[in-house]
């Protein structure tokens, strides 16, 4: 089955995301940044939305939900963990949940930390996971409400998914997050390659989304806090990886 996904930038960084199920007519927008960003999208594309699937509570994913359902009676799903904190919300999904959208089977996946209630979508058959703001091209979300230790078990449960899975996150961050992962792992041959064609999409204006679970296992320091060389680095051989992944959070956060 084949679905057609449109990415778009909105408000400042963030990203838009159409999933469109040809067969069905089914559009669904990844969380709703803003109204009339996602609706120049739809009209862009000749596209009725149907749902918007949202991964967190945070406004800049959540803001637009009111207006879009005014205008199209779409259905909205969210994580029952932050049922209250969205506007509009009329399905509560969690951990194991499953739905079909169109003629697309939908994982729900529970990726705490950034915000607690965070979940992650997963359509297999697409072999597509819509992130949020949990894992970022060569980054990851702030810790906000949760812990360390629980952002990365959130980002390991990611890690797991086929490395062929396209990404799709909620923010143009790469650039600046590949600078602080050659900080981190200077050495790394495949990170200074991803980077140059980071360089060059970004000075074409282009985003650098979807990335892929391969891609990132390779490059993204906040997958890779169980390698040997990045523990060494840090000066903590034999810490467990949790650790060494807050510390290389920490670091990121001092900028
Ligand atoms: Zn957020």
């Amino acid at each position: 089955m084949s679905l057609d996904i449109h990415l778009f930038p909105c408000l400042d960084d963030n990203y838009g995301v159409l999933v469109h199920d040809p067969a069905s007519g089914i559009t669904a927008s990844i969380d709703a940044p803003d109204a009339d960003d996602v609706r120049d999208a739809l009209e862009e594309k000749g596209w009725k939305l149907t749902h918007i699937l949202v991964t967190h509570h945070h406004h800049d994913h959540v803001g637009g939900i009111l207006e879009l359902k005014a205008e199209t009676g779409c259905r909205v799903i969210g994580p029952k963990g932050e049922a209250t904190k969205i506007p509009g919300i009329d399905q509560t999904v969690a951990e194991g949940d499953k739905f079909t959208l169109g003629s697309a089977e939908v994982d729900v996946i529970e990726t705490p930390g950034h915000t607690l209630g965070h979940i992650t979508y997963v359509i297999p058959s697409a072999k597509v996971a819509f992130a949020g703001d949990t894992l970022f091209a060569l980054g990851c979300g702030r810790i906000f409400e949760g812990t360390p230790e629980m952002m990365h078990a959130s980002l390991r449960k990611l890690a797991a998914l086929p490395g062929d899975t396209a990404v799709y996150c909620g923010h143009e961050y790469t650039l600046s997050n590949g600078k602080f992962a050659l900080r981190i792992e200077p050495e790394n041959a495949a990170l200074q390659m991803r980077m140059k064609e980071i360089e060059s999409l970004r000075a074409a204006g282009k985003p650098t989304l979807p990335t892929t679970i391969a891609a990132e296992l390779a490059t993204n320091p906040f997958l890779r806090a169980h390698v040997p060389a990045i523990k060494e680095r840090l000066g903590m051989t034999g810490a467990p990886d949790w650790q060494v992944f807050a510390e290389i959070r920490e670091r990121k956060n001092k900028g």
